[in-house]
């Protein structure tokens, strides 16, 4: 890895940043303004894709292991930004996936859970605004806003304040006035304000209200990949499962609660990534199949791979109680189903009841999982009913974040 010079700088690996629909190469290469959406598809644009110099990359690392940088910058070499200081994440990531006694005897297969809870902000959201965030100051930006229902406000304040960046200006629904994602932004030095009636009526709001400053660059819409940051922070947990159980051994499945997608286009990227370093060989282990999860009453990808479509098109959302669930459109969604279908997966919606009964099972089980995470189970074992996962596969469920909020809302 290059040395950081105690300054935060890019990757200078990257080979380009690519357009996820066209693949063409970014005009931004000299990275003088943060990365944004593409330029090439019609407004507002389709999400950006960093791609790295694998070559050189495998030369360098030849058959050494990874950095020694603290947490999820120990995979430097793959990831956009460098540079930062070892207090700034040192805490993000490397969860272990660690197998389930009681579940793989209850489900009739080898299960294994991992749980991004340990985040310092308790989610796996911690992983893509740590990098995204990062990767923005590296290009110039001086402050941080996005639009959330969860989670990803929280961490977004979080690696901003620790930047001693001012405020990250984060835009939630109305109706989380007074809840705990709202003090919990405001805990980390964020600016929250309200609009609208989900995330998508608040981001609107946030995009009229600031145009000029988001066209100036000083400020950046950190939403689910509106820029690239957030998809390279989230591979990493790809690079973990790699490490955790071994080539030889990945699990026949990885199921993935789905709201964005991030995280399953991201995994599917490491991977890729780790066989373009030779890491991985699929000619010799095959690689996990990618089950995309969503609740019934908002499954616009479950819809979208089931008609046969290349692209996710946006559905009205009944509500879930699985807040990262509530995403009735996806930008990437053609990423998502074409990691789907590109690992032999598929895409399961189940229902509310379900996914509450989920979370009850993994907390008698000694497992602090939230309602999204839940959702996983609930899917694992609606295709164990079905015959499509057999007896005795290797499954791997992610828990992208810890119980306390899907608690919140089981009292209420
Ligand atoms: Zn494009």
């Amino acid at each position: 890895m290059v040395e950081s010079e105690g300054r935060i700088h890019l990757n200078p690996d990257i080979a380009r940043v690519v357009c996820s629909v066209t693949g063409s190469e970014t005009e931004a290469k000299q990275f003088s303004r943060p990365l944004g959406l593409c330029g090439c598809c019609p407004p507002p644009g389709k999400p950006l894709v960093v791609v790295y110099e694998l070559d050189t990359i495998r030369e360098r690392l030849g058959d050494t292991g990874w950095g020694t940088d603290p947490g999820i910058w120990r995979y430097g070499a793959l990831l956009p930004v460098l540079g930062l200081p070892p207090s700034y994440a040192p805490d993000v990531g490397l969860t272990q996936a660690v197998r389930s006694e009681s579940l793989t005897r209850e489900n009739g297969v080898d299960l294994y859970l991992k749980n991004e809870g340990s985040n310092p902000t308790g989610s796996f959201k911690d992983r893509g605004l740590a990098v995204g965030i990062a990767l923005g100051v590296a290009c110039g930006a001086k402050r941080f806003c996005l639009p959330t229902q969860g989670n990803a406000g929280v961490a977004a304040a979080l690696f901003s304040t620790r930047l001693s960046l001012p405020g990250c200006l984060v835009y939630m629904p109305e109706n989380y006035r007074g809840g705990l994602y709202h003090r919990e932004a405001e805990l980390f030095g964020a600016e929250v304000r309200f609009a609208g009636a989900n995330i998508a009526a608040a981001g609107k709001v946030m995009r009229e209200a600031h145009a000029d400053e988001l066209a100036s660059g000083q400020l950046v819409d950190m939403s689910t990949f509106f820029e690239p940051g957030r998809l390279e922070g989230k591979k990493t947990m790809g690079f973990e499962i790699v490490e955790d159980f071994g080539p030889g051994k990945l699990p026949d499945w990885i199921i993935y609660p789905t709201g964005g997608g991030t995280g399953l286009v991201g995994i599917w990227k490491a991977f890729q990534e780790l066989i373009a370093l030779g890491r991985l060989d699929p000619t010799e282990h095959s690689l996990p199949r990618m089950v995309a999860v969503q609740s019934e009453n908002c499954a616009p990808v479950i819809e979208a791979f089931h008609r046969g479509l290349d692209h996710v098109e946006p559905v009205e959302s009944e509500g879930t109680v699985a807040d990262g669930l509530d995403v009735p459109g996806a930008i990437m969604g053609h990423g998502i189903l074409a990691t789907i279908r590109e690992s032999g997966g598929t895409a399961v919606a189940v229902s509310e009841v379900a996914i509450i009964d989920a979370f009850r099972v993994l907390g008698r089980n000694g497992i602090a999982a939230s309602y999204e995470g839940a959702a996983t189970l609930a899917a694992l074992r609606k295709l164990r009913a079905d015959g499509l996962v057999a007896v005795g596969s290797r499954v791997l469920l992610l828990l992208t974040a810890n119980h306390f909020v899907s608690l919140g809302r089981e009292s209420t």
